[in-house]
């Protein structure tokens, strides 16, 4: 896939912008989204939202302790945003169906975010019209279907995680 094996040479390492909060992805993400939903512009103030999903124990905290700010979401379920307690920068969300398991990790808090382009856009239906998507990058006007599109071994990673969470 697009970004898998470029992530896997060197560690993705990110923070905030006071530099208080510090973290290193322990490897590749399990799938980048680019969401376009109203919800995510409301929320980054601009067009889009970039995440990158990975496995919680595979974001390690290099400095700080972002606090957990309870935030509605789109589903009703909510969501948690972890923020610099000092400066608010928003880091990564948890949504309530991977729950604490899995990070939305922000990809422009990294250091080098062009290391993580989007393997999907999504909520294309509210997207802004003067965005122009990249040919080659699926796009679905609402959600998805993960095993139609996640590769073998993310799909692989989130079984491992959902075993875990059931055995523990
Ligand atoms: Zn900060
Ligand atoms: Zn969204």
């Amino acid at each position: 896939m697009t970004s898998t094996s470029a992530a896997a040479a060197t560690a993705l390492e990110g923070g905030c912008t006071c530099r208080a909060v510090r973290f290193r992805l322990l490897g590749p993400p399990l799938f980048v989204h680019c969401c376009h939903c109203t919800w995510c512009q409301r929320e980054s103030g601009a067009s889009f939202a970039l995440n990158a999903m990975i496995e919680s124990d595979r974001v390690e905290l290099l400095a700080g302790d972002p606090e957990l700010v309870a935030t509605p979401s789109a589903s009703g379920a909510g969501q948690r945003i972890a923020r610099c307690r000092n400066c608010r920068v928003a880091v990564w969300s948890h949504y309530s169906g991977g729950g604490d398991a899995v990070r939305f990790v922000r990809v422009g808090t990294l250091d080098e975010p062009a290391r993580l382009p989007p393997d999907i856009h999504i909520y294309t239906a509210s997207k802004q019209p003067w965005v122009v998507l990249a040919p080659g990058v699926p796009a679905v006007a609402e959600y998805y279907d993960r095993k139609q599109y996640w590769p073998a071994e993310s799909l692989a990673r989130r079984e491992a995680l959902r075993a875990r969470r059931a055995g523990s």
